[in-house]
């Protein structure tokens, strides 16, 4: 009876020894496709991401999407793979506006180590949270602020400040072009994750996009693998000065929509 206990126990890890080894496999192949290159090291750093995220929501409401294949498609993939269509360099200054848990920062940290990453929320539980995460997967390259966009676009240090804006799943585009472009120079980016369904956001951001005196918006539509959704990256750029008036005060911007 014991020995077969021993060897159903040796069959269960080699098993999931198994499928965690294809798995790998698999994500280089993902990423490969999408022209990104990943060391072991930095999958490593990844899935002990994703272990601390799983484990901090216990306590904190950070995702909902808790099972582990799920969780790689749909946060770390889904941060990393279209990075070949906005261009993150070395040396280079990003925002994550609204970052929750960490995503997409996080994951993009682990893979540019030499781009300076600063994370902010309006949730300090979430923010310290997410500053534990950076140190025990030792990131050096990120930052973490409690602070609230509308707040910080006003603070010399921040404003003008940063090449690239990202940010997922906060707000609609017309709202999220009042937060994120004070935070860009000129020519900078913000890019924004969003679903399969942006054709009307951007309709709706016209008034937004010229009175924050951008571009109008790029696109790009990717499928995640194993039929997990659709995703769209909208792509803004700041072709000049944003007025000083925005964003306006906090809650505005969503209350009032330009
Ligand atoms: N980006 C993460 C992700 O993709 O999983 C989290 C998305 S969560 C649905 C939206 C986050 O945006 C929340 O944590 C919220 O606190 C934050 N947020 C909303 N409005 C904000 C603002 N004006 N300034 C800073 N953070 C904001």
């Amino acid at each position: 009876m014991f020995d077969y206990q021993r060897s159903r126990l040796f069959q269960d890890l080699t098993n999931t020894l198994k499928q965690m080894m294809s798995f790998h496999q698999d994500f280089e192949k993902w990423m490969e496709n999408a022209g990104i290159t990943i060391t072991d090291s930095q999958f490593d750093k990844l899935s002990k991401y994703l272990n601390l995220l799983k484990e901090k929501n216990e306590e904190l409401n950070l995702t909902k999407i808790l099972e582990p294949r799920e969780m790689w498609i749909k946060h770390i993939l889904d941060s990393l793979i279209a990075v070949p269509f906005f261009d993150i360099k070395p040396g280079y200054k990003v925002l994550d506006i609204g970052t929750g848990g960490g995503l997409p920062g996080i994951p993009l940290a682990i893979m540019f180590p030499s781009v300076q990453f600063t994370l902010i929320d309006s949730t300090q539980k979430k923010i310290e949270a997410v500053r534990e995460f950076a140190h025990d997967l030792n990131l050096r390259n990120v930052t973490c602020i409690a602070v609230r966009a509308e707040t910080l676009a006003h603070d010399v240090n921040y404003r003008d400040q940063f090449d690239l804006v990202i940010t997922r799943a906060v707000a609609p585009l017309r709202i999220l072009i009042e937060l994120t472009v004070p935070f860009i120079h000129l020519y900078g980016n913000v890019i924004c994750y969003k679903g399969p369904e942006y054709i009307s956001e951007i309709t709706f951001s016209k008034n937004a996009i010229e009175k924050l005196k951008s571009e109008p918006p790029r696109i790009l539509q990717y499928s995640l693998p194993e039929d997990m959704g659709h995703r769209t990256i909208i792509q803004i750029t700041k072709k000049n000065v944003t007025p000083d008036i925005y964003p306006r005060r906090e809650g505005i911007p969503a209350k009032r929509p330009l």
